[in-house]
Formats: C-alpha cells, structure tokens, sequence
C-alpha cells in the first residue's frame, strides 16, 4: 500500500514538474516564494518509529535542500515574512524532543556546513534524564540530550527553544497556572540551564486544537517572540510572523520531496485556528509572569 501511494506521488512529481518549477518562479518574482519549515525528532538508525529517520536518510535531505533551497533561520522567515519579500524558496531546520542520538550525525552534520537550526528541548525530560512517554508506551525508553550536549550545541550556534516543561498536549490544559508553569516557568528554567536567552516555542503536537489562543498569548507575553506549530502548512507572505508553521520531515522521500516542491493543495487543506479558548480558562494572575494580565477569551 505504502509502495503504491509512493509510486503515484512520484508519478505526479514527474508530470508535474515543470508546472511547479513555473509555479515557484512566479512567486518568487513576485517576491511571494514559500519559506518551509521542517520538523525532525530522532536521527537515528535503530530502533525505528515513526518520529525517527535513518542517519543516511537525513543526510539525504539535507544534501536535497542544500542543493535546491536558501537554507534560513527561524529569524529569517519572521523577518520576510513582516517585510512582505521572500525572494527565493528556503527551508528551515528545527528538531522537536531532544534525543541525545541526535548528537551523533543530525546536528554536527547541520553545523559543518553552517546551517540555521533550532531545536526545541523538553525541559523536565533533560533535567531528569527520563524517557518520554511516547517511548516507554512503544517499550523503548530512549537517551534524552544532556544540558552539557545542548550547551555545546548552542556554541556552535545551534540555536535551542522550548518545547515545554512536560511535552504537555496544551489540549488537556484546563487552568492558568498550568499554562505557566509549561511555557513561563519552563522558559526561565531553560534559560538557566543552557546560561541563554530563549526565544521560540514549539507546542508538543502543534495541531490546530494546540495553538489556542491562551497558548500564543502566554508565550508572547512571556518575551518569546516565535510559537511554531506542527499541523503541515508552508509560511506564505500574508501569513502573521508569530507563529511559524512547520511540516515534517517525512522519512519517505517523495512525500518529502512533494512538500518541498510546492504543492498548492496542501495550501488547500490549511486549517483555520480556533479564535476563541473553547476550554474557558479563566484570567488569573500568574505568579512569574513578567506581564501578569493574561487577557484570554
Ligand atoms: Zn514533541
């Protein structure tokens, strides 16, 4: 089944190539080129699951991208993004979790040839050295990043966000405090740890339900100044510099590839986000809050 739905993708690229390569060329005349952002987990070549992707399989996207996209920081995509001008297509590295396997291959790979990279760490995770969740269910426990790994990686100018204090799933938040203790609370924890400034969220899960409007409030009331979500769209000019959309890295190449390449119905499917907190957090004042009137609707 997998081998038939790869098949007809790469059949679909092959028809449509040189409409795409068209379709990307007016837009960046236009200076309306899309700006993709990639979210990775694990490079790793064993044990597999699906938030993992092999080390040969990543260098394989990244000599892709390297060879046919502006490889630009999450800085970068805001910046165009408010300037209303992205001339060329790009594509952003960022890493979701912290597994320390990505130490190995991923991240000095990203450093030695310069490219722009945040990764985004769950704070009480690499405090304690636990195992995330989805792991133990899977029977897996695996290695989380060291403070020591994200200092040195922060050196060579990996830059690190947050992904919370628990890898909470912001759905399942029902009160203030919680909502600071993983996202403000979280923020200054890290900035300790690391002995730098943090500046971008990423929500654990990052759909539609997760980027509530108390979730983005928080966090940039708090000084961050970026919120990415996970739920696969492009960064188009138009779209608020905030909050960064992001898709996966897909281990399956031609998906992986169609994504890259633009592809308008995906543009189609995007989600609207909800615009009212559906869950009815009531407005309290937060304790390290540096702005404490947290106005949520
Ligand atoms: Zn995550």
């Amino acid at each position: 089944m997998q081998l038939l739905r790869s098949l007809a993708i790469s059949t679909r690229l092959a028809i449509q190539s040189p409409w795409r390569k068209k379709q990307i060329q007016r837009m960046s005349e236009r200076g309306e080129a899309p700006m993709s952002v990639l979210f990775y987990h694990r490079v790793a070549d064993a044990p597999v699951n699906p938030w993992t992707i092999s080390n040969r399989e990543f260098q394989r996207h990244v000599d892709y991208c390297r060879d046919n996209f502006e490889l630009i920081s999450l800085e970068e995509v805001q910046r165009r993004l408010e300037s209303g001008h992205s001339p060329r297509p790009s594509v952003t590295f960022t890493f979701d979790d912290g597994y320390s396997e990505n130490c190995e291959l991923a991240l000095p790979l990203l450093i030695r040839h310069r490219i722009p990279c945040t990764y985004f760490v769950t704070t009480e995770n690499v405090r304690h050295g636990h195992p995330f969740e989805h792991d133990l269910r899977l029977k897996h426990p695996l290695p989380i990043n060291t403070v020591e790994q994200l200092k040195a990686a922060a050196d060579s100018g990996i830059e690190i966000g947050l992904h919370t204090a628990n890898h909470v799933d912001f759905n399942r938040v029902h009160t203030v405090e919680e909502l600071n203790k993983e996202i403000v609370e979280a923020k200054s924890n890290l900035e300790e740890m690391i002995e730098r400034p943090v500046r971008y969220l990423a929500v654990p899960f990052g759909l539609p339900e997760q980027m509530r409007p108390a979730v983005i409030e928080t966090a940039r009331k708090c000084g961050l100044i970026g919120i990415c979500s996970a739920y696969g769209a492009y960064n188009l000019i138009g779209d608020d510099s905030f909050h960064i959309r992001r898709f996966h890295g897909d281990p399956e190449f031609n998906r992986f590839r169609n994504w890259l390449t633009y592809d308008n119905r995906k543009n189609l499917r995007r989600p609207t986000l909800p615009t009212e907190d559906v869950l009815n957090i009531t407005p309290e004042v937060a304790t390290k809050n540096r702005q404490p009137q947290l106005a949520f609707s």
